[in-house]
């Protein structure tokens, strides 16, 4: 190890990166971590998860969408909301992710290498420096890609940033838009289109397949799709886009889009969003001995190694199931593996977080799948308007569901649509991760009033349904 001028190089600080770089230090290792942008943190901080969860919260706030169902349709904090109000808050927030993020590395002893890393072999790395004065090469005993991953541009799209746009444009938006087209409902599509349709904005979401989300429990999503379209947004499903063309007329800059069944719709703007393509074009993985499939993700096996053992992927580079927080998992276990560090973890069995309007967020199997497998199984509903919480905050469309075996009372999934979706779903996370029965949450006392009691009350429907 001893020749090599770093024990780990990390490349790309997204939250991947972040804490493979943090791992290595905490284990007394030389650690670099190297970043293109002019900022550490990746999509993450910077034009991806904090910044859309930032705009959600200023959207619900100033809107007053959370109160509408108490105060009535025209309660609001603020009337004609502007990009500059919603950006006043993210702003703030990503500045201050970055700035913890840096001071992390930095009181960790991580050099930060502002350059674009590319691989001269299986052990150099070659850094050309950001801000263009040069470039020098670094060598490292064990090298992790975390890279992350590039919105998917379809080449015959007009982008411009401004009227045709993909989701990294966001913060760059000038005005709010009247009416807004979103191609593809994938997490990201369904996101925004559930937040600009909070704000009044006309949506219409289009996607190829026939329903949202298709890995999420469909009753959850026929529930969303509901509130969609009470928000007035208009699904287009099963539906291809053929063409998108910017025009002009007495209204201003529109966009007309081309469906493949005939269809035309126009709007002020459109959000691009199929899909994101592993960021390695300028990293010539092959120098390594590495190799990329067709949408420049790399294979890795179950310690995160590449087909070079002491070259390690993590995070969305490797594709699904490409969260944050899975991301930051794979860095730290990865890191583990290379410095022969016992851990435990069960990555397996994580949850999904989807910041629609309302919220969702699953972990484990759906009805669906269980169905395909032939697992039996039984339910376990409450709604929100059941709970004295759900009352209070007045949510009165929530619904959390449990999904237990029916022979051993095992809970198999948790899926929940609804305030704090996000948050409730780590108890159910936390007792399958113990192998824990439906019994659990009726022996339990639960805090009151809160929304964590809709555990209980699922569980007794759930028992109930047994007719026990
Ligand atoms: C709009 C949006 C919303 C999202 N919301 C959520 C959410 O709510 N929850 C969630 O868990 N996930 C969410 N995600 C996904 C999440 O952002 C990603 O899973 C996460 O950022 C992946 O982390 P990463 O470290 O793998 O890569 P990234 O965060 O993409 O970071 C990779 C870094 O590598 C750098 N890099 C690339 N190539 C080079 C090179 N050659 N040399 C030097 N540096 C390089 C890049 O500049 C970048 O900074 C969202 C994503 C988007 C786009």
């Amino acid at each position: 190890m001893g020749d090599y001028e770093y024990d780990l190089l990390v490349i790309g600080s997204g939250p991947a990166g972040q804490r493979a770089a943090i791992q290595g230090a905490k284990l007394d290792k030389r650690v670099g971590i190297v970043e293109r942008r002019a900022v550490v943190g990746g999509v993450c901080i910077n034009t991806g998860t904090i910044p859309s969860k930032t705009l959600r919260e200023a959207v619900l706030h100033l809107s007053g969408y959370r109160e509408k169902g108490l105060y009535g349709a025209s309660y609001a904090v603020k009337q004609n909301i502007t990009m500059g109000d919603l950006l006043f808050r993210t702003d703030h927030v990503v500045r201050h992710e970055i700035d913890v993020t840096r001071h992390q590395l930095m009181r960790n002893h991580v050099e930060v290498l502002a350059a674009e890393a590319s691989f001269l072999d299986a052990h150099t790395v070659r850094l050309n420096d950001v801000d263009g004065r040069g470039q020098h090469d670094a060598t490292a005993s064990t090298i992790v890609i975390a890279t992350g991953t590039n919105a998917t541009r379809d080449a015959h799209i007009p982008f411009d940033g401004r009227r045709i746009f993909i989701s990294d444009d966001i913060l760059q938006l000038d005005r709010l838009p009247r009416t807004m087209a979103v191609v593809g409902a994938g997490v990201v599509g369904c996101e925004y289109a559930s937040l600009f349709a909070a704000l009044g904005v006309r949506i219409t979401l289009i996607d190829k397949r026939p329903r949202l989300l298709p890995f999420v429990d469909a009753e959850i999503i026929d529930a969303l799709a509901y509130h969609l379209r009470q928000n007035r947004v208009t699904l287009r499903l099963g539906e291809e886009v053929s063409g998108m063309e910017p025009f002009e007329d007495e209204h201003g800059e529109r966009v007309r889009i081309h469906l493949a069944s005939g269809k035309q719709i126009v709007a002020d703007k459109a959000l691009h969003s199929i899909g994101r393509t592993g960021a390695t074009q300028e990293l010539n993985v092959q120098a390594a001995g590495v190799a990329t499939d067709d949408r420049g993700r790399i294979r890795v096996n179950a310690n995160f190694q590449t087909q070079v053992p002491h070259v390690y992927a993590v995070g969305d580079v490797i594709g699904f199931p490409s969260l944050a927080s899975t991301s930051m998992e794979q860095g730290r276990l990865a890191v583990c593996h290379a410095f022969a560090v016992k851990t435990k973890s069960v990555p397996e069995l994580f949850p999904y977080g989807i910041y629609t309007i309302p919220e969702i967020s699953t972990v484990g199997r759906n009805e669906e799948a269980l169905t395909e497998q032939g697992i039996p199984y039984e339910v376990g509903k409450a709604h929100y308007r059941e709970i004295a919480r759900g009352q209070i905050i007045g949510d009165s469309t929530g619904l959390l569901k449990l999904i237990f075996h029916l022979d051993t009372r095992e809970l198999l999934g948790v899926h929940i649509l609804g305030e704090g979706a996000s948050e409730l779903v780590h108890i159910g996370q936390a007792v399958m991760a113990f192998g824990g029965k439906i019994e659990y949450f009726v022996n339990t006392v639960f805090n009151y009033p809160t929304l964590a009691e809709c555990y209980k009350t699922a569980a007794f429907d759930g028992i109930n349904r047994l007719g026990m």
